[in-house]
């Protein structure tokens, strides 16, 4: 019969709800592909509360300058997931049962005596990482660092010799593994090139003491302040990795600077851009974490 293949009738009132429901689950579906394939980036703030790393001219700890950047970093990288190896004034949680599975052979050796070091890259691989980024600030051999009772509100400091100045440039480094076997080698370079163009651009000057004072270094572009040095995180992750020493926290004049908010939030754009520039480059292993973390091994 006719009347049996005309449609069910509707209820009109319903008509309006039914596209709204399937818009907000089209639209949620959406939203947590977009969140599922944008990169990963694991942020590393250098040192932890045992072992704070250099002290400043006034005294100051490396790890609480380490641990402002990333926190900046961590609100300005909106676009990607974050992970941190550790929160702020916190160790790096390296209990985590079987984490040392994700190091090299020679790595879950020295596992029990380093844990907390080779954490950091562990569970950057743990977590598939598409980008590994550790942050450091820069001290000087104590041999060029001299007491000023002048600093610190009078309260006395420390400051670069003279000489140090005259001698070396004073500012930020940015390190990769450089070794010829380093499967993430050019990517490490390719970002670590796109961080230092933009912090030349704003005045930052490239470091070049560790032409002397770092036997396992090589300079990789003197120009951008582009290092190798054989570091344990940027060893074990098996993404591209880099370690930025963001400046020299035992001169009075690079400190000033780089601790001020206004920097550290220019400095969390400068990386927000390269990353973007990064991960818009063509080469598609780039573009979904599952990809992107064996790129690696296919380039
Ligand atoms: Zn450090």
């Amino acid at each position: 019969m006719l009347t049996q293949l005309l449609p069910p009738r509707i209820d009109a009132s319903k008509m309006t709800i039914i596209p709204h429901k399937i818009s907000l689950i089209i639209f949620g579906l959406l939203l947590l592909s977009v969140v599922a394939c944008s990169p990963l980036v694991v942020l590393d703030a250098g040192h932890e509360p045992s072992h704070p790393g250099a002290l400043a001219t006034c005294g100051k700890q490396e790890m609480d300058y380490n641990d402002a950047v990333v926190t900046i970093l961590a609100g300005a990288l909106g676009d990607y997931r974050v992970l941190l190896t550790r929160p702020a004034q916190a160790e790096v949680a390296a209990d985590v049962k079987g984490l040392s599975a994700y190091l090299s052979q020679e790595a879950q050796l020295k596992w029990p005596h380093r844990k907390t070091l080779f954490a950091r890259a562990a569970l950057a691989n743990k977590n598939k990482a598409d980008v590994f980024i550790s942050i450091h600030h820069d001290s000087t051999a104590g041999l060029w660092q001299i007491n000023n009772p002048a600093l610190c509100g009078g309260k006395g400091g420390k400051n670069l010799a003279a000489a140090f100045k005259q001698k070396y440039q004073v500012g930020f480094n940015i390190f990769i593994n450089d070794n010829k076997v380093e499967p993430c080698r050019s990517l490490s370079l390719e970002i670590a090139q796109l961080i230092a163009k933009r912090l030349i651009a704003i005045g930052r000057v490239a470091a070049d003491h560790h032409l002397d004072d770092c036997k396992s270094c090589h300079s990789i572009d003197s120009r951008l302040g582009i290092w190798h040095q054989d570091l344990a995180v940027l060893r074990e992750a098996a993404m591209p990795a880099i370690l930025i020493e963001v400046g020299n926290i035992v001169d009075p004049d690079d400190e000033a600077i780089i601790s001020a908010s206004e920097f550290r939030q220019q400095f969390a754009q400068i990386i927000r851009a390269a990353l973007a520039e990064y991960f818009a480059a063509s080469h598609p292993r780039r573009q979904t974490t599952e990809h992107a973390y064996s790129a690696c091994v296919f380039l």
